[in-house]
């Protein structure tokens, strides 16, 4: 089934914020990037999925999740979600790639929070895929060392979106083993939006 477009004032709010970060100067990572990956997807999602940062391929092609651990994460979505996964918006974290994919600093992530949140804000999708500790701590609030093993595997209710957690497609390319608990988690998430009106107990749900 089609999607509506989204609203001339939610494209136009983030047209915005995507130019904001194109020609962010915010923290030093400007400085090194070749471009900035503000996000892609649908402007009326019903899914969003967060990331940590850009890769290398992210850094060179401005788009996110395009490289090897991208092309997994796609594929996984695709599989779980069925015909959807263009109703979803893809973004990360921080939105400039850290040298030598280095872990994002504190100082990069403060920077960019405001972009994420503003976005979350936008778009309004009822279900946040995080992929990976960085962003599954940020959008939780939790410690930036919580085990993604207390965080996986659920739905957390924040505000009113459902947030499910899962490991970072990057972590499956090294273990493998884990892929099974990736696809079960992605189905937790399409549960959590298939029942969205029931878990956040609207009428009718
Ligand atoms: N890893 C991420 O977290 N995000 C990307 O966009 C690519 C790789």
């Amino acid at each position: 089934m089609e999607r509506p477009p989204a609203r001339p004032s939610q494209r136009r709010l983030m047209e915005a914020i995507h130019e904001k970060v194109r020609a962010c100067e915010l923290c030093m990572l400007c400085e090194t990037r070749t471009n900035a990956v503000p996000g892609e997807g649908s402007l009326d999602p019903e899914v969003m999925v967060i990331g940590e940062a850009p890769g290398a391929e992210e850094d060179l092609q401005g788009r996110p999740f395009v490289g090897r651990s991208g092309k997994l994460l796609r594929q996984k979505l695709t599989e779980v979600f069925g015909e959807e996964p263009s109703w979803f918006y893809i973004t990360n974290v921080i939105k400039c790639r850290p040298p030598d994919n280095r872990d994002p600093q504190e100082d990069e992530v403060i920077a960019c929070r405001p972009y994420l949140m503003a976005q979350i804000a936008a778009l309004n999708p009822k279900v946040i895929i995080c992929v990976g500790r960085h962003a599954s701590t940020q959008i939780l609030g939790k410690p930036p060392n919580t085990p993604m093993r207390e965080l996986r595997g659920k739905i957390v209710k924040l505000a009113d979106k459902l947030v499910v957690c899962t490991y970072h497609p990057s972590y499956l390319l090294r273990n493998p083993r884990a892929t099974p608990d990736f696809i079960s988690d992605l189905g937790i998430a399409r549960r959590a939006l298939r029942d969205y009106d029931k878990i956040m107990g609207k009428a009718g749900g």
